[in-house]
């Protein structure tokens, strides 16, 4: 397994395709409202990555599953939906649910990815508890990672915190490198596996990492629905998904999608 390092001339283009995403991912949770629909967010980022000058990574992608590539520009996925959910003006938001939006963007060929999980009106409690739990296991990695830390070490805390909580973390789907290509090595899973304890990633200054821990209230497990991408719980409860690209650098590590 190769994983690239990239150089401070690098770092310093993908933080631009951070600020892209970040801009993006901003102006969606200010427009998640009661009635407004996915597909409407999904125009807002087009237009926003657009005027940036910014390509829309997720657009066209083609699945293990899907008989199509993916419509969208973002991942719109509302309450039990995990990941995957493809945007549509026919899907309005509610108030109460919980939408999950992930998007990604190139931008002189450097790619940022990142996700937030935004409470649509005023929610159930137990719903907030997933977001901000979801959150706090995204920023456990980014207090820990630094040269010399083994991935291992941060996903053993991250799956701590979740199970701590009650809530499971996603074992289907993790996180990646990222770089010139939106889905580089290492896979970046948010739980320890003898598979991840034999493969380790030593993180080292360059590697850069999308980290995406994605937590369910109740079971871990999750199935593909017949349009080849939403990705729900198989316990029908609810999942929450935070996700930052993150450059290990000297001392620690940098969000580039901050
Ligand atoms: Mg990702």
């Amino acid at each position: 397994m190769a994983i690239n390092l990239r150089s401070h001339r690098e770092l310093d283009l993908m933080r631009r395709a951070g600020k892209v995403v970040a801009e993006v991912l901003s102006q969606l949770q200010d427009s998640a409202k009661p009635g407004v629909s996915t597909g409407r967010l999904d125009r807002i980022a087009i237009e926003v990555a657009s005027r940036a000058g910014a390509e829309c990574l997720f657009q066209g992608v083609q699945g293990p599953y899907a008989s199509i590539p993916f419509p969208g520009a973002i991942c719109a996925s509302i309450n039990e939906q995990v990941v995957h959910g493809i945007p549509s003006e026919k899907i309005l938001l509610r108030e109460g649910d919980i939408l999950s939006i992930d998007f990604g963007a190139k931008l002189e060929g450097y790619c940022g990815d990142a996700a937030i999980t935004v409470a649509v009106g005023s929610i159930v409690p137990s719903r907030q508890k997933l977001i901000d739990i979801t959150r706090r296991l995204l920023d456990i990695a980014v207090e820990r990672m630094a040269p010399g830390i083994k991935w291992s070490q941060v996903a053993g805390e991250m799956e701590t915190c979740a199970r701590k909580a009650g809530f499971s973390v996603v074992r289907d789907f993790v996180g990646h490198g990222i770089g010139t290509e939106m889905h580089e090595d290492p896979k970046v899973p948010n739980f320890v596996s003898d598979d991840l304890l034999r493969n380790d990633i030593l993180l080292k200054e360059g590697m850069v990492l999308a980290v995406e821990p994605m937590v369910n209230m109740g079971r871990s497990s999750v199935r593909t629905l017949s349009d080849g991408w939403t990705v729900v719980t198989r316990d029908k409860k609810c999942s929450a998904h935070f996700e930052h690209t993150i450059a290990v650098v000297a001392g620690g590590c940098e969000v580039l999608t901050a």
